[in-house]
């Protein structure tokens, strides 16, 4: 299995179908932050993790609850499951979910290898619920943190002694990111990018793509105050929504060339049009 040793005791899995996992080896316990959307994945690095630390994994904490960012959680059913308490009504939602064929051709379309991951996954509420802000370790060195933005149960786990932040989806590199839900909140989501330029974060850890240091963060949240200025102009300019999703400047963004438009980034831009 390949991962990314960021420092001595973070490690990084980036996946590609789903959201990347983090492991974080406090000092008697094994800290994993995602699961990914598969389960087998999800289970092979935390016992490659064990073995490696030599500890047992008591926790697992989701960013959010977007379902490729916990589809594989059964890989920690043992564990203590944490997440923010305003996410409870959407996990409720994918737990109660029956997976039908249809249902999974239209997830299809947004993760390719859902059906291969829901084939082993076995959902369950998480037994946890977090209003604020909660800090774990013996030193207190691990900090919980709901920020909201991407989503209204959006949050961030920051861990001292390394000065690493791990953000989620409040940072999705190397995509056309996702912003399309009821509850996103851009002024949220851009306050926080702001607050995290001020920091000293040696690095940031997306849920998706690579590792990342602090002067990324800024390429996001210019690109996001650029869409939504040119956004409320075409507004002004009365621009129908068939016209918007051919303007060239969607396709200009902070991620890398090859990257591919999906249906959900125009469909985050119309959402966000319609709410300015
Ligand atoms: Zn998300």
């Amino acid at each position: 299995m390949r991962y990314d040793q960021v420092t001595e005791n973070v490690t990084f899995l980036r996946l590609n179908q789903g959201s990347n996992i983090v492991c974080i080896a406090l000092d008697n316990e094994l800290v994993f932050i995602d699961s990914g959307l598969n389960t087998i994945i999800a289970r092979d690095f935390r016992r490659e993790m064990e073995k490696k630390y030599e500890r047992k994994t008591s926790m697992l904490i989701l960013t959010h609850g977007h379902i490729d960012h916990f589809l594989g959680m059964s890989a920690f059913s043992d564990c203590r499951i944490i997440a923010a308490e305003s996410g409870k009504p959407r996990f409720e939602r994918f737990v109660n979910l029956e997976f039908t064929e249809e249902i999974l051709d239209n997830m299809s379309r947004v993760f390719p290898s859902i059906k291969v991951a829901v084939a082993t996954a076995k959902l369950s509420m998480p037994n946890l619920w977090i209003k604020e802000r909660k800090t774990y370790g013996k030193n207190q060195e691990l900090v919980f943190q709901i920020i909201g933005g991407h989503s209204s149960c959006s949050s961030t786990i920051y861990y001292a002694p390394d000065k690493i932040l791990i953000v989620g989806d409040l940072i999705q590199a190397d995509v056309y990111p996702y912003f399309g839900e009821p509850d996103t909140d851009m002024s949220k989501w851009i306050g926080a990018l702001k607050e995290w330029e001020a920091e000293d974060f040696q690095f940031i850890l997306p849920g998706h793509g690579g590792v990342l240091t602090k002067n990324y963060i800024p390429k996001v949240r210019i690109f996001f105050e650029k869409l939504i200025e040119e956004l409320a102009k075409f507004k002004s300019e009365g621009v129908t929504e068939e016209d918007l999703v051919k303007m060239a400047l969607l396709d200009e963004g902070y991620w890398s060339e090859d990257a591919v438009r999906k249906p959900a980034y125009n469909f985050s831009v119309l959402n966000l049009y319609r709410n300015l």
